[in-house]
């Protein structure tokens, strides 16, 4: 049996990953506040990534791990930075390194460069914060409304949009369908309807677009929730407000 390497284990994972999907909320949440962050993080040819339809490595894990590099980083080469984040998160995350590693900016961008695992570890962390962003669809929605800002104002990627300038309609994957059915547990978002007597039939219309196409919405596994089809039908094309609540594993 592998024994954690800190007793707290899971109270240090945990603040790790809590305090990166804290930032991440709260950029998506109050995006003003972060203007020149996030144009580095979606603009320009970043917008042309957002655009790409149903990537795995969804624009949620791209803006994630964007921010968990700044943050974990941020306190590097500062004469006060204390490093507690970054010591925290090698040492939970495995990543072999020395002391000296982390007293300048040099040293550390060396050892980064030198270092099989902190890339690696990163993209660990990144999907743990996916995990529990992923499953809030109000925190979804607010990020998705982010990523159609910069659809809509950006020139780029004429070959993905239609003469509006929206995104264009493309097949839903299997994976992505599995992805949401499970997530959203076989229910209708917006009336709890169950609709698991239907899984062997999936039908395309009942993936919605939470930020619709019509508005910039992205073809991103982060930007769907399940509806019925009745309720897929009276949705149509406008934004309803989500269910911000997780869903219970357990009825009672
Ligand atoms: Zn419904």
């Amino acid at each position: 049996m592998t024994r954690p390497r800190t007793e707290n284990y899971y109270t240090a994972r945990g603040f790790s990953i809590y305090y990166i999907a804290n930032a991440v909320f709260n950029v998506a949440s109050t995006p003003s506040n972060y203007i020149r962050g996030i144009e580095e993080l979606l603009g320009d040819m970043r917008t042309l990534t957002l655009m790409r339809p149903f990537a795995k490595y969804t624009n949620l894990h791209n803006f994630i791990y964007d921010i968990s590099i700044e943050i974990l980083t941020e306190e590097i080469g500062q004469e006060d930075g204390e490093l507690h984040f970054i010591r925290q998160f090698l040492s939970v995350f495995n990543v072999d390194h020395s002391r000296k590693s982390l007293e300048d900016e040099e040293e550390f961008w060396h050892f980064v460069s030198e270092s099989d695992r902190f890339y690696e570890a990163i993209e660990e962390l990144a999907d743990e914060v996916f995990h529990i962003l992923f499953n809030d669809v109000g925190f979804l929605q607010k990020f998705n409304r982010l990523c159609a800002d910069y659809v809509r104002l950006s020139g780029f990627g004429e070959e993905h949009r239609t003469k509006l300038g929206a995104l264009k309609r493309v097949r839903i994957p299997m994976w992505a369908r599995r992805a949401i059915f499970h997530r959203d547990k076989g229910e209708c978002r917006a009336c709890k309807r169950s609709l698991t007597s239907l899984i062997n039939n999936f039908e395309t219309e009942r993936y919605d677009h939470i930020v619709p196409l019509a508005r910039f919405g992205t073809n991103d596994v982060t930007n769907l929730q399940l509806l019925c089809e009745r309720c897929n039908l009276e949705k149509s094309s406008t934004e309803l407000p989500v269910s911000p609540l997780y869903l219970r594993a357990i009825r009672p």
